[in-house]
């Protein structure tokens, strides 16, 4: 083959994920599907960046053709730092998951997360009504911040929050006010009985970690049982939840829901989320 077929005659636009590390991530398959299916000349790639290269790498990438970034472990919070504006959910969050570049190398940050984490519920639980009863959020990472908003806004009374750092815990609680109320790690089977959605935002369960092992005899039936993790998808967690009768709601639908705002946010197109993409992301 002619090198000329291989070189592309135009520069390619370009997006990508930092994180580290970043090589399990799914958006590069995500976006790059999307970027397939809507015909642009653009490409996502995954960036594995350290903490100590944050800075620098950001500051180089407006001007390398990136009109965006995603955020990942562990930049998620120190991201907004060298961000030049900062959307209101974004700056109630406390951290972003989107970065949009200007052409004047300005740098705009966002977050997505608690909006892909309501369209999956909803998806997948149509009845699901966060005021219907407290929520009880496990972990208080980058994550359980776009979780908290995402409940209150939706109009959650009461968040039940739960972290084996307590003191990282109490940190949300004074950022996000009093209905969160926070509990000890070793009275999660305790709360469980009064929840109506249970989120766990830790890194158990995934790929290498120990289960998240709770007792579910006392989680009334009608409850939402949501799992971030997606790598497994049928995580312990949500066998357990499944087996007590519970709605048990995996973590893919919330990272395809929150690539798709991003995904808006670049190239101004919203894709189109359906079965095909999820079955697609499963057997690749
Ligand atoms: P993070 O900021 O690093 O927070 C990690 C959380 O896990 C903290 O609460 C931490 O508790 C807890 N944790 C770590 N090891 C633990 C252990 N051995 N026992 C108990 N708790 C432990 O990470 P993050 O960005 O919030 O992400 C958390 C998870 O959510 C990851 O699995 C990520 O893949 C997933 N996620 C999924 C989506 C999605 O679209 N589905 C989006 C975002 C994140 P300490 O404070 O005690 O360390």
């Amino acid at each position: 083959m002619a090198i000329s077929n291989i070189i592309p005659k135009e520069m390619s636009t370009l997006a990508g994920v930092i994180g580290y590390p970043v090589r399990h991530s799914k958006s590069p398959l995500l976006h790059n599907f999307w970027i397939r299916k809507y015909g642009l000349n653009a490409y996502y790639v995954p960036l594995e960046v350290s903490r100590l290269d944050f800075a620098e790498i950001v500051g180089t990438l407006p001007k390398m053709g990136f009109r965006g970034v995603n955020i990942t472990i562990p930049h998620k919070e120190s991201a907004l730092e060298y961000c030049h504006g900062v959307s209101d959910r974004a700056a109630l969050i406390g951290a972003a998951n989107t970065l949009r570049f200007g052409s004047d190398g300005l740098i705009f940050a966002d977050n997505t997360d608690g909006y892909g984490f309501t369209q999956n519920i909803r998806e997948r639980v149509p009845t699901w009504r966060a005021s219907a009863g407290p929520a009880l959020v496990i972990g208080a990472g980058g994550a359980s911040r776009a979780i908290i908003h995402a409940l209150l806004e939706e109009g959650v009374a009461e968040v039940f929050l739960v972290n084996r750092t307590r003191d990282r815990a109490e940190f949300l609680r004074q950022e996000f006010g009093a209905k969160v109320i926070v509990h000890d790690w070793f009275a999660l089977d305790a709360i469980l009985r009064d929840a109506l959605t249970v989120v766990n935002t830790t890194v158990l369960g995934m790929a290498g970690k120990p289960d998240l092992d709770l007792n579910f005899e006392l989680l009334r039936k009608e409850a939402v049982v949501n799992d971030l993790v997606y790598t497994p998808l049928d995580t312990r967690l949500l066998k357990d939840a499944a087996a007590r009768g519970c709605h048990a709601v995996d973590g893919l639908g919330m990272l395809i829901h929150q690539a798709a705002a991003s995904f808006e946010i670049w190239f101004g197109i919203r894709p189109e989320v359906d079965i095909e993409l999820r079955k697609y992301l499963l057997n690749s």
